[in-house]
């Protein structure tokens, strides 16, 4: 079993009081029993718990102890695979339709924080800022516009071009080129959205318990049996929506899943010199493997996320990189300080799609989101409860992407070898180009 302490973060000194949950301790039937208290999870289970399903949740840590609660915070459409890729894999029309069903993670979204009565505080801890900018670091080229037109058509998305001059009257740094802007996206603080994810599944009749970690499932009959260490819950319906951590209760699902850890540092306050680099409150993020993520906080401190590797342990250093990554664009900021550093983990499949399905009757997965989850889980979340109630039309749209073998240790070094690869050629594209930029002006 896990701490009840969340680990040292903005979001967590900024979280809304709440009372922790007891660990199970007895037996307990339910409709459906879900492993796992992050996005996955309280989507599930509260998409079900409106349709009068009884839910019991079981959490190993706290709620949005993983890596819901210490995230970049952007919710948007889109997998963390590219839509391109998608339709060279599948066809348009599927691609099409993925695609429409993360915009329907993105309403999920939305409409929770509406219906959660958190309108008051649209502009305050919990949804923080509209729209979002994929800026390149390199030129790409006078086609750019038309690409991006024809594929947000071919998508049904509402992402739409915006040329160097006016990513630059936002965000001055010469980095920065051509930017893709989607006004669809917004940014949220989610641990407290977690938590009041997790109050309203409760509030419907749901459980909750943390500090308890599921150990084994069997099936018994027509029900599953899941195990925890003081308890037991009895369901028709399982979802395994542990992430890149999910022990042993379900090795399959466990081993599909490759953890890999990214950064998110935030500054004490700047100041006004931080208006004057940013002058945009959504979000920000560039399109390199390893690109940074950011937004503008509570005034005048910088969310700044970035880096990713499959070694998951902290490196000692980490302020002090996250605060050169931050220098490294906009060196105007000057004497800045960091107030938190943290590290989290995502979960990826070797295919960077999630992981949404029945794999056995009765036994769902909704996991292996990426760095693209926050809308995504919902998403999932919707497909698998639409599934156990009846319709499984939408969570066969993910279909395709299975439950592999991550390959254990032998799959983070070779996805290790692949990003330092992926990350060489984003180094040497944006070098050449400036090179040859150079070259130009003399
Ligand atoms: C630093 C960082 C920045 C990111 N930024 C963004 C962003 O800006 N936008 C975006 O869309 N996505 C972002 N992501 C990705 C996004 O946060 C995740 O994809 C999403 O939160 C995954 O949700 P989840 O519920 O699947 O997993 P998690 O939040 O990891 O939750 C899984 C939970 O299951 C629990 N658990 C696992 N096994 C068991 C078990 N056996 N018994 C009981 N409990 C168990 C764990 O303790 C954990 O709390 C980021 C991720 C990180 C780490």
């Amino acid at each position: 079993m896990g701490d009840s302490a969340y680990p040292a973060s903005w979001y967590a000194a900024t979280r809304d009081a709440g009372a922790d949950r007891p660990p199970l301790a007895v037996r307990i039937e339910a409709d459906v029993a879900i492993v796992g208290g992050g996005f996955a999870g309280l989507h599930a289970a509260r998409l079900l718990a409106r349709q009068g399903r009884q839910v019991a949740l079981v959490e190993r840590h706290r709620i949005a102890w993983g890596a819901s609660g210490r995230n970049g915070g952007f919710v948007g459409p889109g997998f963390a695979e590219r839509s391109g890729a998608l339709i060279d894999k599948l066809g348009l029309e599927h691609a099409r339709q993925l695609y429409g069903q993360s915009q329907r993670g993105v309403a999920i979204v939305r409409e929770a924080i509406d219906e959660l009565g958190r309108r008051d505080i649209r502009k305050g801890a919990l949804l923080m800022g509209v729209g979002k900018l994929s800026v390149s670091r390199t030129d790409q080229g006078p086609g750019f516009a038309d690409r991006t037109r024809a594929l947000a058509a071919a998508l049904g998305a509402t992402f739409e071009p915006w040329d160097t001059a006016r990513v630059r009257a936002l965000l001055a740094t010469p980095r920065y080129h051509q930017a893709i802007h989607d006004p669809l996206s917004f940014h949220i603080h989610p641990l407290n959205f977690a938590l009041a994810l997790a109050a309203d599944i409760e509030a419907r009749g749901g459980s909750i318990h943390e500090q308890t970690e599921a150990t084994d499932l069997s099936r018994e009959g027509s029900v599953w049996r899941l195990r925890t260490h003081r308890g037991e819950i009895t369901a028709p319906h399982i979802v395994l929506a542990g992430n890149a951590d999910l022990g042993r209760v379900q090795q399959q699902v466990a081993r599909a899943v490759l953890p890999v850890a990214t950064y998110v540092a935030v500054t004490e306050k700047i100041g006004p010199k931080l208006a004057e680099a940013i002058r945009w409150s959504g979000a920000i993020s560039d399109t390199r493997r390893a690109g940074d993520y950011y937004r503008v906080i509570d005034d005048d401190r910088l969310l700044w996320g970035g880096r990713i590797t499959t070694d998951t342990r902290e490196p000692p250093r980490l302020r002090g990189m996250m605060r050169n990554d931050i220098l490294s664009v906009y060196p105007q900021l000057g004497d800045i300080r960091i107030a938190y550093a943290w590290s989290g983990i995502m979960g990826y499949a070797p295919h960077k799609m999630p992981q949404v399905g029945e794999i056995e009757p009765g036994l769902w997965v909704c996991a292996a989101f990426g760095g693209h989850g926050l809308a995504q889980t919902a998403a999932g979340a919707d497909a698998v409860a639409a599934g156990i109630l009846g319709d499984d039309a939408r969570w066969r749209l993910f279909a395709p992407f299975g439950t592999r073998w991550a390959g254990g240790p032998f799959g983070r070094a070779a996805t290790q070898i692949v990003y330092w690869h992926l990350q060489a050629r984003d180094w040497w594209d944006e070098k050449r180009q400036a090179r040859n930029a150079e070259t130009l002006r003399t």
